[in-house]
């Protein structure tokens, strides 16, 4: 048995059979003179195999939500582009050497050429340029890639790393668990295995040569570790886990089509926290409320600034897939550990990034971002029941000048005709000790406030969110958090406006139970949460967890705390109600 540590980006535990997805190097292509009169067949050579990759392309965009649809259709664009085909037609007639050798050259060329642009947008469709036509020169030489395609149903991929098109491909496909080399806990990949409860793990390098495909593994997404060939014991060991997992997952699936109810009746909302139109229709799965945090910047992570009209699409998805059910947008909360490829953006020069220009500071610094965001959204409000919320307030000001150029849009759109929604409440996070020390005064500015415990707990406690040497300091139920958020939620009960939870903190049992002590009773988590939350609100009466307010009030330290709420949790659970 061998076992390695790798970095969890999705948890779950699993076992099965390897998969390894080879590193694929293209064969060097060789300057072949066309033999006279085979011009017109060799082009045809070339016509079917921009076929096929015509409608690969075609078949992911048909399969996939509408942001990866809109990077596919893009792909079937540049295969289609009447000048680029005039070119490479051209030249094959002119030069008479094979296909394969003139799309290469050509792709090559048209991408230097956008490369040398200096153009973020123009240098990234060269590296599409180069992917799109070099699909088309695989098919060309009928190359037998082992491709995703090739990845059996049930298997654990390890791989080096995978593309776009490789995740989409893989959410389909249903995969025990993924192993990267390179990968990020931010990726798409990465929050595609998580809402779809996929354990992921990366960091194993060099992983060709360490895992065979058919070996056994086990992947433990909770901790990161990986069994090669396990031995006996672990593998009997984790069988039980997997076994446990298994078991909780059937008792919890009863819970997703219920109301979530304390065990007296009283009402609390469970919304989905999400990062793209397509995780909507799992939220709805799993019994969301409606979607409490639309985290947008994941949109803009994958592609950089992306047009109103792409944002349009994406929203009006959204909103059309919740109905009549809430759903609050955030807007572009970039920066920080959510790096964007904004043109004349430069994070990295950054000495402390998590305090530098990032999310509503940099929105207001680029109004012409923030507007296209508003204009999009304000477009898409009339399909459903949509809220905007504003991150990382420090300053009741921001909040003022955002109001702003939301009016700005809204006249823009009222003199072009163009339908949207009067009253779209406009909310705010509370992620900050400043919003929630000032939380009297911003409720009378905010229709609604979301807390965002993972920062507020950041920059409440001084301790970088993703920092694993000082990972042990973090912990949202520390007495300062604790304060913060009593008194946010007494300033949102005394001007009467909607207060909910969207960090992590919500999706921790014993942690919601602390915050519905506080007199909160609305909460956003990821979809997979949702069902543990509703079975554990059943085993408890309003009084008893109003009883916590107590514990939650006074300065005690996060570990006694925790202890007692641990205490708490079983033995209300074994006992029944006391
Ligand atoms: C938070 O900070 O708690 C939050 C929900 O926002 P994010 O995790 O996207 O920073
Ligand atoms: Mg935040």
């Amino acid at each position: 048995m061998n076992t390695f540590q790798g970095i969890s980006a999705s948890g779950g535990i699993a076992k099965g059979k390897a998969f390894v997805l080879p590193v694929y190097t293209r064969k060097s292509i060789e300057k072949i003179p066309l033999e006279p009169g085979t011009a017109a067949s060799d082009w045809e050579r070339f016509e079917k195999a921009r076929q096929k990759t015509l409608e690969y392309f075609q078949s992911l965009i048909d399969q996939t939500n509408s942001r990866q649809a809109a990077i596919f259709q893009t792909y079937v664009l540049m295969l289609s582009d009447p000048d680029f085909l005039g070119q490479l037609k051209k030249e094959h007639a002119e030069q008479s050497v094979c296909a394969e050798w003139i799309v290469e050259n050509k792709a090559k060329e048209y991408a230097d050429m956008l490369r040398s642009s200096g153009d973020s947008y123009l240098i990234e469709r060269a590296e599409d340029i180069l992917d799109v036509y070099g699909k088309v020169i695989d098919n060309l030489m009928g190359d037998v890639q082992v491709s995703c395609e090739s990845v059996p149903e049930g298997a654990i991929l390890a791989a080096r790393f995978l593309s776009p098109s490789d995740a989409v491909f893989l959410s389909k496909r249903k995969l025990t668990a993924v192993i990267l080399d390179k990968g990020a806990a931010n990726s798409h990949l990465a929050i595609l295995a998580r809402t779809y409860g996929i354990p992921l793990v990366f960091g194993i390098h060099d992983i060709e040569s360490l895992i065979r495909t058919e070996d056994v593994l086990i992947v433990d997404g909770s901790n990161g570790m990986i069994f090669v060939n396990p031995d006996e014991k672990t593998s009997a060991e984790y069988d039980k886990k997997i076994a446990g997992e298994a078991a909780e997952r059937e008792k919890l699936a009863a819970f997703s089509a219920k109301a979530a109810r304390t065990k007296d009746g009283i009402a609390v909302k469970i919304y989905a926290n999400i990062g793209s139109a397509e995780e909507a229709r799992l939220a709805l799965e799993e019994g969301a409320d409606g979607i409490g945090l639309f985290r947008t910047e994941f949109l803009f992570m994958q592609s950089g600034l992306i047009s109103e009209e792409r944002q349009f699409e994406e929203y009006r998805s959204v909103l059309e897939i919740m109905k009549d059910k809430p759903v609050v947008i955030r807007t572009l909360d970039a920066g920080g550990d959510k790096i964007v490829d904004i043109p004349g953006v430069s994070f990295e020069e950054e000495k402390n990034p998590l305090l530098g220009c990032r999310a509503i500071r940099l929105c207001l610094k680029m109004p012409d971002i923030f507007k296209t965001q508003f204009r999009a959204l304000f477009r898409a409000s009339v399909y459903g029941s949509l809220k905007i919320m504003l991150p990382l307030i420090t300053d009741i000001e921001q909040v003022r000048e955002a109001k702003a150029l939301i009016e700005e849009v809204k006249a823009e759109l009222k003199a072009e005709h163009i339908p949207f929604k009067e009253d779209v409440p406009v909310g705010i996070m509370i992620e900050t000790p400043a919003a929630a020390i000032m939380a009297d005064e911003l409720a009378k500015e905010a229709a609604f406030f979301s807390i965002g415990s993972n920062d507020l707990t950041q920059y409440g406690l001084c301790v970088d969110r993703e920092n694993a040497q000082t990972a042990g300091l973090f912990n949202e139920l520390h007495p300062a958090i604790r304060r913060l958020i009593v008194q946010t939620a007494k300033a949102a009960q005394k001007e009467e406006i909607p207060l909910s939870v969207c960090g992590e903190m919500a999706a921790d049992k014993a942690r919601m139970l602390v915050l519905m002590s506080a007199g909160i009773n609305s909460f956003s988590v990821s979809p997979k949460k949702i069902a543990s939350l509703k079975e554990c609100l059943s085993h408890f009466t309003a009084e008893q967890i109003e009883a916590l307010k107590d514990w939650t009030e006074s300065p005690m330290d996060a570990h006694s705390l925790q202890e007692k709420l641990n205490a708490f949790l079983s033995g209300t659970h074994l006992n029944g109600a006391q």
